[in-house]
C-alpha cells in the first residue's frame, strides 16, 4: 500500500507532467472506483489546464483552471502510469487516462479498485468529508512536538494507535508509525497520553525525519520520478524494523541470539515492529 512518501514522489512526478498542460482527451473507462465517479467526471476535465499538483495526507490534489480540483488516492494497489497519447490501447485495470497538449498520457490503472477520484470545488476542499477531520500534515510548520502532545493528551490508547488515526497527524501509515517510533526511542505499546514534553518533541522530529529521508530516497532513485515500466512513485526502501522480525535493528546489538532481535506483535489488527532494548 503506498504510504505518504510515496503519494508525495507520485504527485511530484505528476505536477512535472501535468503542470501547465492542458488535458486534451479523458477517458474514463468505467462509472465508479471505490465510489462512483462524478457525474460526466471527463466531459467536465477535458480541455481545462492543470495549474499545479500537491498533496493532502495521501490525497493526490490535481489543482484545476477552473477552480476545481481531482481529489485522487491510490488505494491499495493503484498507480499513475506514464504513457504516450493517444492511449489507443487500454490494460483491463486502466480506469481514467489523462491526456495532454504535448502528447504525455498518463494512466490511473488500478486492480484491487479500493483507489477513487472524486472532483472538488476548492472551497470547499477542506470540507470534503474524507479531508476535514485530518490533522496536521507532518511536514508542515503547523505539526511540532506541542502541536503532537496536545492531540494526545489524555488518549489510553497506545501511541502506534494514536499515530495511525488521521485525526491526530495526516498521512501516518502503518510503516511510518513503526520507523517514526523506533527512531525516537519510544515503545509503540506505552500510552499515548504519556508521551509529552520532550519525548513528544522528540516523536514529531522523529515523524518528521522518516518521512523527509523516504522522499528524498524515492526522488534520488527514480528518473523523474518515473521508473522504468513507467509507472511513477514507488521505490524501494530499507527498513529500520519494519518487517524485520527476528532480525537486528538497524542500529544496536539486539539481533544476538539471547536478545531474539525486532519483535512484532498486533495493534489494532496490524503488525507492529519495534527493538525492546532501543525503545522504553
Ligand atoms: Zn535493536
Amino acid at each position: 500500500m503506498p504510504e505518504l512518501p510515496e503519494v508525495e514522489i507520485v504527485c511530484r512526478g505528476l505536477a512535472a507532467k501535468l503542470e501547465g498542460r492542458r488535458l486534451r482527451r479523458v477517458v474514463q473507462r468505467r462509472p465508479d472506483l471505490r465510489f462512483p465517479l462524478p457525474e460526466r467526471f471527463a466531459d467536465r476535465l477535458q480541455g481545462r489546464r492543470v495549474i499545479g499538483v500537491n498533496r493532502r495526507a495521501k490525497f493526490i490534489l490535481i489543482r484545476l483552471d477552473d477552480d476545481n480540483i481531482v481529489l485522487g488516492h491510490l488505494g491499495m494497489s493503484g498507480s499513475m502510469v506514464v504513457d504516450r497519447a493517444p492511449v489507443t490501447q487500454f490494460g483491463r485495470h486502466d480506469h481514467v487516462i489523462f491526456e495532454t497538449d504535448d502528447g504525455t498520457a498518463i494512466r490511473f490503472n488500478d486492480a484491487r479498485r479500493f483507489g477513487f477520484m472524486d472532483l472538488v470545488a476548492r472551497g470547499e476542499l477542506d470540507r470534503h468529508p474524507l479531508l476535514e477531520k485530518l490533522g496536521p500534515e507532518p511536514l508542515s510548520q503547523a505539526f511540532d512536538g506541542a502541536a503532537l502532545a496536545a492531540a494526545l493528551a489524555g488518549k489510553k490508547t497506545p501511541i502506534k494507535s494514536a499515530l495511525v488515526d488521521q485525526r491526530v497527524v495526516a498521512g501516518i501509515g502503518n510503516i511510518y508509525a513503526s520507523e517514526s517510533l523506533y527512531r525516537a526511542g519510544i515503545s509503540p505499546r506505552r500510552l499515548a497520553k504519556t508521551v509529552q514534553g520532550q519525548r513528544a518533541e522528540r516523536l514529531a522530529g522523529a515523524i518528521k525525519q522518516v518521512l523527509a529521508e523516504a522522499i528524498a530516497a524515492g526522488g534520488s532513485s527514480l528518473r523523474d520520478f518515473v521508473q522504468t515500466n513507467g509507472e511513477l512513485g514507488y521505490f524501494q526502501h530499507r527498513w529500520a524494523v519494519y518487517e524485520r522480525e527476528g532480525q537486528p535493528c538497524a542500529d544496536c546489538d539486539c539481533g544476538a541470539p539471547a536478545a531474539g532481535g525486532v519483535r512484532r506483535i498486533v495493534q489494532g489488527g496490524r503488525s507492529t515492529f519495534f527493538c525492546p532494548r532501543r525503545q522504553r
